[in-house]
């Protein structure tokens, strides 16, 4: 019988995995009542019912960790609270170390998760024996210890979810597919299902394996692919119930306690796309065939790690599918193509332990419009549209399983699904001997290997292969002219006669004036927090070029669209592939671009902060003379094919300037040396230009009040910032900092880095990072107290200062 269903609910929810059914159960505990979850056969019949059940208090990121402790401790409750069973038991877990790279990461991760609240310690092999009497410890070198780690079962938890989301009044309605979203105007309006239809306020696809069939549903791209995942549990081994779960990441490989067995759980290398051709219909608590030869390497490894495996007969062999993304986070949010469409999939084998703070914020985001704290790391308007190409997920999403237990080195780049975007310079970088990273698709060159050495990286938490290479770039940057290939900024033009009412209204900097001026600005929302960080170019009386970064290309393009009033007449246009850019930078630019052009580059008549169109070579483009490097220099906007040409003569002219080629890693080092902040990294909608010592670009007497100019004037009235972004340079000149490195001032916990890398010019590692303090954060309060940044479990003394240590005053890029 075709079950019964309202023809409206404020609120409907797609899938009645754990996620949805955490996400009906929060809603409700916020008060929202009138939520109907639809289930297309019966609650955790998809992925939830067959999985580990492993959780664990700490994630890659202080706020992915965030949510994942709040799941910790709302586990603890759960069972109690809705009177339903959760199996949750909290043993701890352990990470262990077979090779000195390994323990390296994992003491660096156990540093991290101190600097986030989760307990961590250090423990020797002789402590392990004593925790997991049944493994082998010859060959190990250390572990770490997470005492609040736990397992839970996943179906009981969801049940309880669901119970404590009846009970706070929500509907939910089994064996009811949804087969359509209505939509109207770029907005959701409802759902069609095989039981007739709902009108609703708010969609949400929590659907799992399937989010990417609902999300074309919606004209809404949700890039996720399955892949095969495996487990075996043992026969019984008498295995106390007590004992922690435990990684051996090199071996691809964990350990739980399941009734007195082992389930041993792989992360292989390489692993195998499921339903290419699509889930079949029927798909119910479905299992799939076992594969015992791929299974096999990861047995012999635990074979080695647990000798008992070796007389212990298998009971079960598990293999289910689970949903993978192209960057092994999941997907949060408002969707970028459709208004009041949210989506929660694309789990990544962490949806258990993720599952309570997912739940808990994306019921806030949807009660409030706006996230709880920052969630970038995992929000949904990241995605592209090429990540929803079936080839590139296919292949993308066999290495994005692995990549969770194999070494998380620094800068270490995908292998698949590589060469998807390349500027019109890539042909030319690449016989130059660059060594490509990717970003959004685009093929960047990180660095560039001298001739006769492959640009190739080996990984290392040291001084990887491409340090002294990428040293010589930054010193040309410096002292001569470095040449960079920045054409993956994402462009937009904003035309009209209202373009710049328009654009005053969303910059919190003034961007009015005469044309050819090239303005660094943010976005704010009503908070005063950051929604983007970019450069505004005024190109006529009603034009201007918006100039952002590749990876919040259309995220800030949809904020532009959504802050334009429908009765403006000022329309935007994305014109990234029009144009290549090419940054000249270093005191040597101007000499360089001058013998290539009859304009007048002096500082008179091309002051920084300008931009006009010149000629250059064969080309007319417009240089802009503003610099992410700190260095005298200019961008030069040129279209896309006119960009060799003036490659090819820059060039050809540099070698008398000491140009050299630079890459990505050459650029991050020289503005974190500069203080530059980046979006994502260092700013985020949580934190507003005053923490981020931004205030300079803040144009609060502008005759058209910006978008959260009343937050910041009442930060601004409060008598101080216990907030503030600080720039530290190590006094030790060897270790090496990458981000999340804890921040300690006295002794005590006061931050953790935000980005960071080597500086040449300084000649040590620089970070950016939050430092917070009630008693307020200033010069004063930084020179007082002795600062430290924790590497790998050991501390650093550090310098501490709210202005660049490189060029405090900004006068190099002004002569
Ligand atoms: C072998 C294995 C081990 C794992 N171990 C762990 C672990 O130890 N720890 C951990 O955190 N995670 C683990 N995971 C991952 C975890 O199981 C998932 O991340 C999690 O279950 C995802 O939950 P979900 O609600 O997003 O998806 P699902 O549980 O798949 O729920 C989605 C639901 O949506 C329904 N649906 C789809 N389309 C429609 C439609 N059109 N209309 C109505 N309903 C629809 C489906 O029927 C399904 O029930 C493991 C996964 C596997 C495969």
């Amino acid at each position: 019988m075709a079950p019964q269903l309202p023809t409206h609910a404020q609120i409907v929810i797609i899938g009645g995995g754990i996620i949805g059914c955490s996400l009906a159960y929060h809603l409700t505990k916020l008060g929202r009542k009138d939520v109907l979850l639809l289930e297309r056969k019966k609650l955790t019949s998809g992925t939830t019912w067959h999985a580990a059940g492993l959780v664990r208090a700490m994630l890659y990121t202080a706020n992915l960790t965030k949510l994942a402790k709040y799941t910790v401790d709302l586990y603890k409750t759960l069972e109690r609270e809705t009177g339903q069973a959760t199996g949750y038991k909290q043993n701890g877990s352990l990470s262990i170390a077979t090779n000195e790279e390994r323990w390296d990461e994992l003491r660096r991760g156990a540093s991290m998760a101190r600097a986030f609240g989760v307990p961590a310690e250090q423990v020797t092999a002789k402590r392990v024996q004593e925790l997991w009497p049944l493994m082998n410890t010859a060959d190990l070198i250390g572990a770490i210890h997470f005492p609040e780690d736990g397992s839970t079962n996943p179906a009981d938890t969801t049940m309880a979810f669901a119970k404590g989301a009846r009970s706070g009044g929500a509907r939910i309605v089994e064996d009811c597919k949804v087969t359509g979203v209505r939509t109207k105007n770029g907005r959701a309006l409802g759902v069609q299902t095989e039981a007739g239809d709902v009108s609703a306020e708010i969609v949400v696809n929590c659907a799992g394996l399937w989010g990417r069939e609902v999300g074309k549903m919606a004209g809404v791209d949700v890039p996720l692919h399955a892949c095969e995942h495996f487990y075996i549990v043992t026969e019984s081994m008498n295995v106390p119930s007590t004992l922690p779960v435990m990684r051996d990441m090199d071996a691809c490989a964990y350990y739980k306690e399941d009734a007195g067995k082992l389930l041993v759980g792989a992360f292989e290398p390489k692993a195998k796309p499921w339903a290419v051709d699509g889930i079949p219909e029927d798909f119910c608590f479905t299992e799939l065939p076992e594969d015992f030869d791929h299974f096999e390497p990861v047995l012999q490894g635990a074979i080695h790690r647990v000798p008992r495996l070796a007389d212990t007969g298998i009971r079960k062999f598990f293999n289910g599918p689970e949903s993978f993304t192209t960057d092994q986070r999941y997907l949060l949010g408002p969707s970028l193509e459709l208004e009041n469409f949210y989506v929660a999939a694309g789990f990544n084998s962490v949806g258990i332990q993720s599952a309570g703070g997912v739940g808990m914020a994306l019921a806030h985001w949807i009660a409030e419009g706006h996230p709880p704290f920052d969630l970038w790391d995992v929000d949904s308007r990241r995605s592209m549209p090429h990540q929803n190409n079936k080839s590139f997920l296919i292949d993308r999403v066999s290495e994005a399983l692995g990549l969770l237990y194999a070494m998380h080195w620094p800068y270490r780049q995908f292998e698949t699904a590589r060469g998807v975007r390349k500027t019109p310079l890539y042909e030319r970088l690449k016989a130059h001997n660059a060594c490509f990273g990717e970003v959004a698709g685009w093929e960047r060159a990180n660095w560039f290997a001298p001739k006769g050495v492959e640009p190739k990286y080996q990984y290392s938490f040291k001084r990887q292969n491409w340090f002294e290479y990428c040293g010589d770039e930054c010193r040309a940057t410096r002292t001569a002219v470095g040449l960079f290939d920045q054409s993956t900024f994402a462009k937009f033009i904003v035309r009209g006669p209202d373009a710049e009412s328009v654009l005053q209204r969303i910059c919190a900097n003034d961007v009015g004036g005469a044309p050819g001026r090239a303005v660094y600005t943010q976005w704010l929302n009503e908070r005063g927090g950051i929604e983007a960080d970019l450069t505004v170019t005024r190109l006529a009386d009603d034009a201007y070029m918006v100039v952002t970064a590749a990876a919040t290309a259309r995220r800030d393009l949809l904020w532009l669209k959504k802050h334009i009033p429908s009765e403006a007449r000022a329309a935007v246009e994305d014109v990234t592939s029009a144009y290549a850019v090419l940054g000249v930078m270093g005191p040597n630019s101007r000499a360089l671009l001058q013998k290539l052009t009859s304009a007048d580059l002096s500082n008179a008549a091309f002051p920084f902060g300008t931009s006009r169109e010149i000629e250059i070579a064969y080309a007319r483009l417009r240089a802009s003379r503003i610099s992410y490097m700190g260095e005298l220099g200019w961008e030069l906007y040129v279209p896309a094919e006119f960009a060799v040409g003036v490659f090819d003569r820059i060039l050809e002219e540099g070698s008398a300037h000491g140009l050299k080629l630079c890459g990505m890693h050459a650029m991050d080092s020289l503005r974190i040396e500069k203080a530059y902040r980046h979006w994502g990294h260092d700013i985020g909608e949580e934190d507003t230009p005053l923490e981020a010592g931004l205030g300079f670009v803040v144009a609060f007497d502008k005759k058209v009040p910006f978008i959260g100019r009343d937050a910041l004037l009442n930060q601004k009235s409060q008598p101080r910032l216990t907030k503030r972004l600080v720039q530290f340079a190590l006094e030790d000149p060897e270790p090496l900092l990458y981000h999340n490195e804890p921040i300690y001032r006295d002794g005590k916990l006061v931050g953790y880095t935000s980005s960071a890398a080597y500086g040449h010019a300084l000649g040590r590692a620089v970070a950016l990072g939050y430092v917070n303090a009630p008693e307020g954060v200033d010069q004063s309060y930084l020179d007082a107290g002795k600062f430290e940044l924790e590497v790998a479990c050991r501390r650093f003394p550090a310098r501490a200062s709210l202005r660049p240590l490189y060029d405090p005053r900004s006068e190099r890029m002004r002569i």
